[in-house]
């Protein structure tokens, strides 16, 4: 107990460093020093075309387009990965909300409501908190947008041993949407961590329809080269 104590005093003294790379951090520089910052993968497309080429991953054909954006991509092994899943697996948000600070810019102008991927509600009580949740609380402090609350998840089965049809089966009918009246009209910007196969983005959008909002968008922290 007491050498515990003790650790937990240490910890205050060590000086911040790079989560990355080790590098003590300069004052101000967050949780990665600004060589690795530097370093981070992003999409060789503009936001544009990126835009274009997630749209049929991420969208109902029938939903009213808004724009799909990422400013990272994701692998394994590379920083931003690395962040991404101690974030949501590590017990670190403090990471998701540095991320997420570098996809406000990508909120659109004219977004109405932020609405976070739900999760289960024993999934999220096992993890703590919603990674979804912790990224769109720090795009709405920097940009003013509110979030939402209107999407519920029930458990599904975890889509990472199916391919293309099967996972699209898979998740239908896993998100609803409540107080659908209070979405009508607006530009509803979905909030996702990371976008692989688009598929999660594309239920939640499908689940949002039945409440008419005016546009849809997705937005996420990173998105992998292929899915
Ligand atoms: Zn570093």
């Amino acid at each position: 107990m007491i050498l515990r104590r003790l650790r937990i005093a240490a910890s205050l003294f060590v000086p911040d460093v790079c989560y990355l790379c080790g590098a003590p951090a300069v004052d101000g520089e967050g949780p990665v020093c600004v060589a690795c910052a530097m370093g981070f993968d992003r999409p060789a497309e503009s936001p544009a075309a990126l835009a274009d080429t997630l749209r049929p991953r991420v969208m109902p054909r029938r939903a009213p387009f808004g724009t799909a954006a990422a400013p990272f991509v994701y692998t394994h092994t590379n920083g931003v990965g690395r962040l991404i899943r101690a974030g949501k697996y590590g017990d670190r948000p403090g990471l998701l909300t540095y991320l997420a600070a570098r996809l406000a810019p990508m909120v659109p102008d004219d977004a109405d409501v932020l609405m976070p991927v739900p999760m289960p509600w024993l999934k999220k009580l096992r993890r703590g908190y919603n990674q979804t949740e912790v990224i769109a609380a720090e795009l709405s402090r920097i940009t003013g947008v509110p979030v939402g609350d209107n999407l519920t998840a029930r458990r599904h089965r975890s889509q990472a041993s199916m391919r293309g049809a099967e996972r699209r089966r898979a998740m239908q009918g896993v998100f609803r949407v409540r107080h659908a009246d209070e979405l009508e009209g607006l530009h509803v910007a979905l909030v996702d961590d990371i976008i692989t196969t688009g598929t999660t983005l594309y239920a939640a959008a499908e689940a949002l329809l039945p409440a008419s909002p005016g546009r849809l968008s997705a937005l996420a922290l990173a998105v992998t080269r292929q899915a």
